[in-house]
């Protein structure tokens, strides 16, 4: 299993700043620790920034330098359709409204697993597919799709890198992955599109807004696609929530028995403190 080692991580954040700010993310070229051997679905979401909030804390934090690399002038405008260019983060609703995304999938194993435990605890969540699986495993697509959870574009490939890639590739796996979504559910829309690991740029975001796609972050990461253990994925998630919480999961990319049991207590848990389940903040703010 690659990972992306934390120091890896600050290079890249360092790169990533330096490269926004002096307008030539198009030009860079693919950092060394690019994941090449194909187990794209292997390489965890980490915020690019490298300076993430601890887990289970608001993650207003998180790409925060990222973000300000991008200039804060695009977080009110919108695309061509009207959906605004800003990452959401937020839960819609007002209140206690908590989003739960589940990233990476679908998967044979474990997104029916995911599919079940949220269908008993009557959540409706936002599913962010990789291009590839949805191509090999569309009716997984139309489950969850049938069971009134949103579609979100996760790529082609999940290349972590796309920030540093030029415009066209990143519109290439952009628009593919939502078309390979598309083709096993047509008719229904893709509603959101989440950069692998984060790593939007104010293109990807414009290209995504363009074609009716949310850019979707999240503000809580119980790091659950690191197999930390139960405890340690409940205690992130049970901690302070921020104001309507978006909150990261997986159902691909490995062995993801501890998410489906987070789940099976995090979700009652939720209910307990009073929370509703809603979607991704789309169209404001
Ligand atoms: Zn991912």
């Amino acid at each position: 299993m690659r990972i992306t080692t934390s120091a890896a991580r600050r290079r890249r954040a360092g790169y990533t700043a330096a490269a926004a700010l002096l307008g030539l993310l198009a030009a860079a070229g693919s950092p060394a620790y690019a994941a090449t051997d194909g187990s794209v679905d292997r390489v965890p979401d980490v915020p690019p920034s490298g300076h993430a909030a601890p887990a289970g804390t608001a993650g207003s934090a998180q790409g925060a330098a990222h973000e300000a690399a991008q200039g804060a002038a695009h977080e009110a405008a919108r695309g061509a359709s009207g959906v605004p260019l800003g990452i959401s983060r937020l839960a819609e609703g007002a209140g206690r409204q908590v989003a739960i995304t589940i990233d990476d999938g679908p998967d044979p194993r474990w997104t029916p697993q995911v599919l079940a435990t949220l269908r008993k605890n009557h959540v409706k969540a936002t599913f962010c597919m990789i291009g590839t699986k949805a191509q090999k495993y569309p009716e997984l697509v139309r489950a969850v799709a049938a069971d009134g959870h949103q579609l979100c574009d996760h790529s082609v490939d999940h290349d972590v890198t796309m920030d540093h890639k030029p415009v066209a590739y990143q519109r290439q796996q952009i628009l593919e992955g939502k078309a390979m979504i598309e083709k096993a559910v047509p008719g229904v829309p893709v509603t959101y599109y989440r950069a692998p690991g984060g790593a939007f740029t104010p293109d990807s975001r414009a290209i995504a807004a363009a074609s009716g796609m949310r850019p979707l972050g999240w503000s809580v990461d119980p790091q659950d696609w690191s197999r930390p253990g139960l405890k340690a994925i409940l205690s992130a998630v049970e901690g302070k929530l921020p104001q309507q919480p978006t909150v990261l999961f997986h159902d691909g990319g490995g062995d993801r028995s501890e998410t489906v049991a987070a789940l099976k207590e995090y979700l009652p848990w939720l209910t307990e403190q009073g929370y509703r389940f809603s979607f991704p903040a789309r169209t404001a703010p």
